[in-house]
């Protein structure tokens, strides 16, 4: 089968290069190995009738008015501002960790437990906050999520959390934060609507039945692409165990709990569902459905989520995207395509941006 421009991989990133080139005429097929359209942008009804997201939890949010246009187009989205706490010495702690907390726990003035150009993630995380509030809140976090020393990982991945100033308990500051009304499993079917798709089908075990006349647009691993020739980029997934409790309303008082002390077990974080849900619907239900997320080393790169964020692994992505740049036609993009973490908005806007620029070519 030939088609002008194909995309494998119908994540966020495929989904919207896709949408985009159709919108402009242009003659394109979408191909997923996963029996569902969407990547890990997808959710399922638990037979209660709570919606749970499949991949771990996804809070849609972005400050850009016309990036909110953009996804609206596709579905409605209610305000949902998600909230998270830390389980810390038997007590929900806010999370991102605030002055007033720190305050409390180690007096005043305190100071960061690190000054000087941080080189590694502990030494970054240090430089926000005590040694005694790193070690309760983030150094098992961090070693649970990763499996090494903290003082192993980039300084980059602390910039993904600070130390707040105020009392707002929401998680993120974004102007606009919502989820789709109908879940994303509809949200990103609405983005491929009208556009040939076909599911169950591996790209890689399958090229010669099919082929781009124009580009091929490669939205999965870049070494798995490569057959690893260079050796395997290593990422982190998690194995989820859920729970419903037919007799419970609410099982913990927030979305999102996180798990930072080794002592209270190996998962990182607990989620409940039906916070998450409209109160309207929420009210419907009976029972609560919980979710707890370990942290593992995945074999196959369907279980792909988190890119190791080490100097190692940097630098064996930028010998492979050596090679994808001498590949013909062919642009290999997205998460896993480029090994890098990108929140929904972003995998967005980036994806629009590429695709304009197909359309130049
Ligand atoms: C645990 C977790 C939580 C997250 N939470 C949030 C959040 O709260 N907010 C937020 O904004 N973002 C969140 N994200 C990020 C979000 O999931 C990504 O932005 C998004 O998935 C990126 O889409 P993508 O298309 O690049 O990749 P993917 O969604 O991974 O899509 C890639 C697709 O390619 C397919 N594919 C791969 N190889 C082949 C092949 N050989 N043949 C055919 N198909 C193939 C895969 O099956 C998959 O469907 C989270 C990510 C993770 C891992």
């Amino acid at each position: 089968m030939k088609v002008d421009y194909l995309i494998v991989g119908s994540g966020l990133t495929g989904s919207t290069i896709a949408r985009h080139l159709a919108d402009n005429n242009r003659e394109v097929m979408v191909i997923d190995r996963r029996p569902h359209g969407g990547g890990n942008v997808h959710d399922q009804l638990h037979p209660s009738g709570i919606r749970m997201h499949t991949y771990g939890p996804h809070y849609f949010r972005t400050n850009s008015d016309e990036l909110w246009t953009y996804v609206n187009r596709f579905s409605s989205f209610y305000r949902f501002e998600a909230r998270v706490k830390s389980w810390v010495d038997d007590a929900y702690e806010q999370w991102p960790v605030d002055e007033a907390y720190i305050r409390k726990s180690v007096g005043v003035p305190w100071k960061p437990g690190y000054e000087g150009v941080p080189r590694n993630f502990e030494e970054a995380s240090l430089a926000m906050m005590p040694k005694a509030i790193y070690e309760k809140f983030v150094k098992g976090y961090s070693e649970k999520q990763w499996g090494v020393a903290a003082s192993q990982l980039s300084a980059d991945l602390a910039k993904r959390f600070d130390v707040r100033s105020d009392d707002d308990p929401r998680f993120s500051r974004h102007k606009y934060q919502g989820l789709p009304t109908d879940g994303y499993a509809t949200w990103m079917a609405n983005m491929l609507e009208g556009i040939p798709t076909t599911l169950n089908v591996d790209y890689l075990k399958n090229r010669e039945a099919f082929q781009a006349r124009r580009l091929l647009v490669f939205t999965g691993p870049i070494d798995e692409f490569f057959g690893f020739s260079l050796g395997k980029l290593q990422y982190r997934g998690q194995v989820r165990s859920h729970k419903y409790l037919p007799n419970v309303d609410y099982a913990q008082p927030w979305p999102q709990v996180n798990n930072p002390q080794l002592h209270n077990g190996p998962h990182i974080r607990t989620l409940e569902w039906k916070h998450m849900l409209q109160p309207q619907n929420a009210k419907q239900i009976s029972g609560t459905l919980l979710t707890r997320e370990e942290t593992i080393t995945p074999r196959s790169p369907d279980h792909y989520e988190y890119p190791f964020p080490d100097a190692e692994n940097r630098a064996l992505f930028k010998k492979y995207a050596q090679l994808a740049e001498q590949e013909p036609n062919t642009l290999i993009c997205g998460r896993l395509g480029e090994y890098r973490y990108y929140d929904m908005d972003q995998a967005i806007s980036r994806a629009r941006m590429l695709a304009a620029k197909i359309l130049q070519q």
